[in-house]
């Protein structure tokens, strides 16, 4: 894995959930819980899509979600990097020929990174974070050369 710099110091994460079970928003939460504390790397999770960097999103987003996912990732500024976690929001998991599912999530909104798992473990939500902040890391870099 790559060095981290300092990409703002902090990395601040915004969570959507479209029709989760619950399981993979409980290993989300417990990744901030003393036991993986990931806060203390600078990694918090924010109340709005502006203040965000990362989406992560669980789920595998019935029909009605689908708008308000795309406005929750329009509103996030640039760089961003979205985030799938569990199997739900990659493939549809158990739910993949339910009716009323219009995922999985890369066909409603760009996806960077892909967590497996149902649900996946709290290290796997931390070292896709990390990875996330590594590509936003050098999308800042190729957006300051821009500027020069
Ligand atoms: S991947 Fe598993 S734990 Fe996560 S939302 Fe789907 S069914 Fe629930």
């Amino acid at each position: 894995m790559g060095k981290l710099t300092n990409f703002k110091r902090s990395l601040w994460v915004f969570h959507a959930s479209g029709g989760s079970c619950n399981g993979c928003d409980i290993e989300i939460i417990a990744a901030l819980t003393p036991r993986y504390d990931a806060e203390r790397f600078g990694i918090k999770l924010v109340g709005s899509p502006r203040h965000a960097d990362v989406l992560l999103v669980t789920g595998a987003i019935p029909r009605d979600f689908a708008d308000k996912l795309k406005r929750i990732y329009e509103q996030m500024p640039d760089p961003k990097a979205v985030i799938v976690v569990g199997n739900c929001g990659t493939s549809g998991g158990v739910f993949y020929d339910s009716y009323n599912l219009v995922g999985p999530i890369d066909e409603i909104i760009p996806v960077d990174i892909y967590v497996p798992g149902c649900p996946p473990r709290p290290e796997a939500i931390i070292d896709a974070v990390v990875k996330a902040w590594l590509k936003l890391e050098k999308l800042e870099k190729e957006l300051e050369g821009k500027k020069e």
